[in-house]
């Protein structure tokens, strides 16, 4: 028998409503160890503005607040999981997003040698979610996310991370749009907690919390699975 040590590269499942705070803590998890951010709606977006088939196909839905097929969401996961990059382990950021989704990933890793190591849950009050989302913007230059009122740069118009000066918002962060994301997520993604608890990777973070408290609570999870 050899004592060699095999490492599995981690992959981490960030599950939340939108504007739980998915995307500024995977970015954050990402630089503190390494791990590969992975987002199917920056995906999808990118497709949207490249035109490709998938985009045209996806536009229309997310405008709307619904959920892309699985097809398409499936395809599109498939390929970038493909690349390089993605062997140092991932963050699942707004992926799986139905029992489909999940499921098709839990083979997809199986034919990896991986597994989902947690699946974590950002808890959050839907009622705080629809202000939290109308203030948000992004760095259009690296991607780095700010808020109107909890989170301005630190000096007005430069980002933070990058310097860049020019900001964007998301068509689909509208108040009814964001009411029509969180009737979605309700209906078809809160479900995959209880999928997730079955086969014992499930953990939940309190995300109303401050936004240093809940990426301290999720690095120490974090830190618990990559060992
Ligand atoms: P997000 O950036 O994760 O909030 O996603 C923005 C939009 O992209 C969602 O409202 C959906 O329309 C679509 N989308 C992103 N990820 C998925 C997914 N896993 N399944 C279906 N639709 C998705």
């Amino acid at each position: 028998m050899s004592d060699e040590v095999i490492t599995r590269p981690p992959v981490i499942i960030l599950l939340g409503p939108p504007g739980a705070g998915k995307g500024t803590q995977a970015r954050m998890l990402e630089e503190a160890f390494g791990l590969v951010q992975l987002s199917t709606g920056d995906l999808l977006r990118a497709a949207v503005a490249a035109g490709t088939h998938a985009g045209l196909a996806a536009k229309a839905v997310m405008e709307a607040g619904g959920l892309v097929s699985d097809a398409i969401v499936l395809d599109i996961l498939a390929d970038r999981m493909a690349a390089e990059d993605v062997s140092a382990g991932v963050i699942l950021d707004g992926f799986p997003r139905t029992a489909a989704q999940a499921e098709a990933l839990d083979r997809l890793l199986a034919e990896r040698g991986q597994k989902v190591d947690t699946a974590i849950s950002l808890e959050v009050e839907d009622e705080a979610m629809v202000d939290r989302i109308a203030g948000r913007f992004t760095c259009a230059e690296c991607g780095e996310g700010y808020h109107d009122t909890h989170k301005q740069p630190a000096r007005a118009g430069a980002c933070d991370k990058c310097g860049g000066t020019a900001f964007k918002r998301r068509a689909d962060d509208k108040a009814e749009t964001v009411r029509e994301r969180l009737k979605a997520y309700h209906a078809q993604t809160a479900p995959l907690i209880a999928y997730y608890e079955g086969k014992g990777v499930q953990d939940r973070v309190d995300a109303m919390a401050s936004i240093a408290e809940v990426r301290s609570a999720l690095r120490t999870i974090v830190s618990r699975v990559s060992d």
